[in-house]
């Protein structure tokens, strides 16, 4: 059936099916739907939960759902509530996969009102939509009404899970718990690494703070360590933790020494820091046993000049950017050098730069840039964030690695912000690109979208969603003119 039809087909038995729950008396230990194919009411429950939360912007339960909850469901959305655990751990034996879409609090012990069966655990969508359509690529009506860059960053986020692979189904018990926006303290992480030691995955930036806290005495007597089976490290080394409001001790600044040590599989990391944080603090990560795959340096501070610079990470993209690097996030960082992510990161899949500055002057006759190109790149992130940093332009050899790969340029989400693109630089057509999202780019003409998108060719697909915010060259007539050449596809110019 054709996905668009499949979708309408869903849309329209939701109502009927939420009647049919309002009225369920679960008593008996059977419900009506409980023959359904699970695929079938996972992406009833899945749908449902979309309408619902269309309307609002914190994430909602109903209990008229319980009804799609049946011994066939594999991968379901719930409400972190123990008595509605309860009603799924005695009716849903086959629950893999757990998206949260509610809770009040969350503590380690509340683990045990998981089904045996559940291995990933949820709580913000990353890994519950590896490989599908998350509602931020719904486009609802009201896409382009909220903000550009957190719309932005929405669908960037969504349109990469949707690329990555779910992972095989041969691990039982829990492995993978991402506790996404949740609250809890780097005690609470101890504690549900104690109950389960053999997670794979456990995203929340106390992470390494909590491997410190169980280890660190330990390593430093020299005592022998254990090993843990995570593949990620979540650290943060600001001084003032941002969801607790509350000013902690730094981490030591070896602490990623330790983290290496206990995690040998760990090749995801995401690292939040700030103006005080010691510069060394990546240095373990150039003798990592695993090739990273992933690589996120955010630091939460602006405005300040930062101990930690580009200087710190370019060692690591040496290290690991030819071997296996394919994700390269860098936010406020100074004097960033382009060509040393160019030339020493050639399989980079995505790449978010934001907010960072450009080293002056550019290094271009270091390289021959002609040849530098990302040709594997499917999602760049560019914005500026800063309408100050007018001298420090990206240079053009930048737009030509990343845009202009030609055929075989694989980009299927661009989102720039202030690229102040250099006059001349040819864009070509991007056949795959789902999500073209534009904010501030005065020099973008509408023969530009038109060149990118391929709307000047009878045969190709136009993008799901272009969004042109602040692009002076975007009128009125020219928004006419291109919502007459998109045939449905969504558009926002604004
Ligand atoms: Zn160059």
């Amino acid at each position: 059936m054709p996905p668009r039809l499949y979708t309408l087909c869903l849309e329209v038995l939701i109502p009927l099916v939420e009647r049919i729950g309002d009225g369920q008396d679960f008593g008996h230990g059977t419900g009506p739907l409980d023959s359904v194919a699970g695929a079938l009411t996972d992406d009833l429950l899945l749908r449902a939960y979309h309408r619902a939360s269309r309307c609002r912007s914190a994430g909602c339960w109903k209990d008229a759902w319980k009804t799609l909850l049946t011994p066939k469901s594999q991968s379901v959305v719930l409400s972190w509530d123990r008595s509605l655990l309860q009603f799924v751990k005695t009716r849903c034996q086959n629950t893999k996969k757990v998206l949260v879409s509610r809770w009040d609090s969350f503590e380690p012990e509340s683990l045990s009102w998981l089904p045996s069966t559940v291995t990933c655990l949820d709580f913000d969508g990353e890994l519950f939509y590896r490989g599908r359509l998350g509602p931020a690529l719904d486009f609802p009506s009201d896409a382009g009404q909220r903000g550009w860059l957190p719309e932005a960053e929405a669908m960037l986020k969504a349109l990469h899970a949707a690329r990555q692979k779910q992972p095989g189904a041969a691990s039982t018990g829990l492995t993978e718990l991402h506790l996404g926006a949740v609250q809890v303290t780097a005690t609470d992480i101890c504690t549900i690494l104690r109950r389960v030691p053999t997670l794979q995955m456990l995203r929340h930036y106390q992470l390494v703070t909590a491997l410190n806290l169980l280890h660190g005495e330990q390593w430093r007597h020299k005592e022998p360590l254990p090993k843990y089976r995570l593949r990620n490290l979540d650290v943060d080394f600001s001084h003032v933790v941002r969801c607790r409001m509350s000013p902690q001790a730094v981490l030591p600044p070896d602490v990623l020494q330790l983290a290496v040590l206990l995690c040998p599989e760990a090749c995801l990391l995401h690292v939040r820091f700030d103006c005080s944080t010691s510069h060394d603090v990546l240095s373990p990560l150039t003798c990592m046993q695993h090739a990273l795959r992933l690589l996120s340096v955010v630091c939460v501070t602006s405005g300040e000049r930062s101990r930690l610079t580009f200087d710190d990470v370019a060692p690591i993209l040496e290290q690991h950017g030819a071997d296996a690097l394919r994700s390269l996030e860098l936010k406020v960082i100074e004097e960033v050098d382009v060509h040393v992510i160019l030339s020493t990161c050639p399989k980079l899949e995505r790449l978010v730069l934001s907010g960072c500055g450009n080293v002056m002057p550019p290094t271009c006759p270091g390289y021959d840039c002609a040849v530098l190109r990302l040709r594997r790149l499917r999602f760049l992130f560019f914005a500026d964030g800063d309408d100050f940093s007018w001298d420090h332009d990206v240079p053009p050899c930048f737009w030509r690695a990343t845009l202009a790969a030609g055929h075989g340029g694989r980009l299927e989400g661009l989102f720039l912000e202030s690229p102040r693109i250099a006059p001349g630089t040819a864009l070509k057509h991007l056949p795959g690109l789902e999500v073209l999202s534009l904010c501030r780019c005065p020099e973008v003409t509408l023969g530009d979208v038109v060149t990118v998108c391929g709307l000047d060719k009878a045969s190709a697909r136009p993008p799901r969603y272009i969004r042109l915010s602040a692009c002076e060259g975007i009128g009125p007539r020219e928004q006419r003119r291109l919502r007459a050449m998109l045939k449905g596809a969504h558009l926002a110019v604004n």
